[in-house]
């Protein structure tokens, strides 16, 4: 196991306090070699948090403090632990610009980073984050005026992320692509989706982005699936796509969780992002 690199920390508002050196400390504990901190970045100023906690990512004025803590521990455990410090950044359609701003401004300090989509706009116009609850997704379908639409949406709106340009320091791995299942066991399954996701795995084989497979939804007690699911998995390694694993840790007690169902796969390290 290289290691996981889809990891957050206490700067995240709806995970639990743990410090970051817990995280490395169990990190060190469970094996692993190398650990990416991608905590998720600030949102775009002028964008409002439609979580109803607004609890979404990190407070705007703690990202210094987090890249600072992370290059403390970088050095501290240099000799045990490869430490990455990144960023999961939200791909919000519509807000392209104002997400450059964002990794041109801190993307020379980053050494890895995740894009990931849980921000969708209703045909109303108003934001839903897709996996905050199972009600805030019963909402979400209502207002896109059912599942089929919302998984659509979805599905589009991470095909978006895969092509935007948004400068130098793009992320190079694409987020649990398929979280929009993350509630899928309390509702029927809408429409196939299959054409839409082979294409999201062709876009991101042609751009020579990596997928980040991504434990967490295993443990979803609505989902429990890997995001991607195992047949998407399968679909990645045919096309030759790096795997990079992550448990999207929100407490350090879930580092390196659920790794022991990728035992059949080639996984891979991330790219640097600041070269
Ligand atoms: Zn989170
Ligand atoms: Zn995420």
């Amino acid at each position: 196991m290289p290691g996981d690199f889809h990891v957050h920390t206490q700067y995240c508002q709806h995970g639990a306090d743990d410090k970051m050196e817990a995280y490395v400390l169990q990190a060190i504990e469970k094996g692993l070699t190398h650990l990416s901190f991608t905590e998720h970045a600030p949102l775009p100023e002028s964008f409002t948090d439609p979580a109803p906690h607004r609890d979404s990512t990190m407070d705007r004025n703690m990202v210094e403090a987090y890249i600072m803590e992370g290059k403390t521990l970088q050095k501290m455990y240099k000799n045990d632990l490869q430490i990455n410090i990144g960023f999961e950044v939200d791909y919000i359609r519509g807000y392209e610009q104002e997400t450059q701003t964002f990794l041109d401004t801190y993307g020379p300090e980053m050494d890895d980073g995740i894009l990931s989509v849980h921000m969708l706009q209703a045909p109303d116009k108003s934001f839903f984050c897709i996996d905050y609850s199972e009600e805030e997704f019963g909402r979400a379908a209502d207002a896109f005026c059912g599942l089929t639409s919302l998984y659509k949406a979805y599905y589009d709106n991470v095909q978006a992320s895969v092509e935007a340009d948004i400068g130098h320091f793009k992320p190079k791995r694409i987020g649990h692509i398929t979280l929009i299942q993350k509630f899928q066991l309390a509702y029927q399954k809408p429409a196939d989706f299959s054409k839409e996701r082979q294409n999201i795995l062709e876009l991101i084989k042609k751009n020579g982005y990596e997928l980040d497979v991504n434990t967490a939804g295993l443990y979803k007690p609505l989902c429990k699936e890997i995001y991607p699911p195992v047949e998407l998995i399968e679909s990645a390694v045919q096309l030759g796509i790096p795997l990079v694993p992550g448990s999207d840790s929100h407490a350090a007690s879930g580092i390196g969780k659920g790794f022991k169902e990728l035992s059949a796969y080639t996984l891979q390290f991330p790219k640097r992002i600041n070269m």
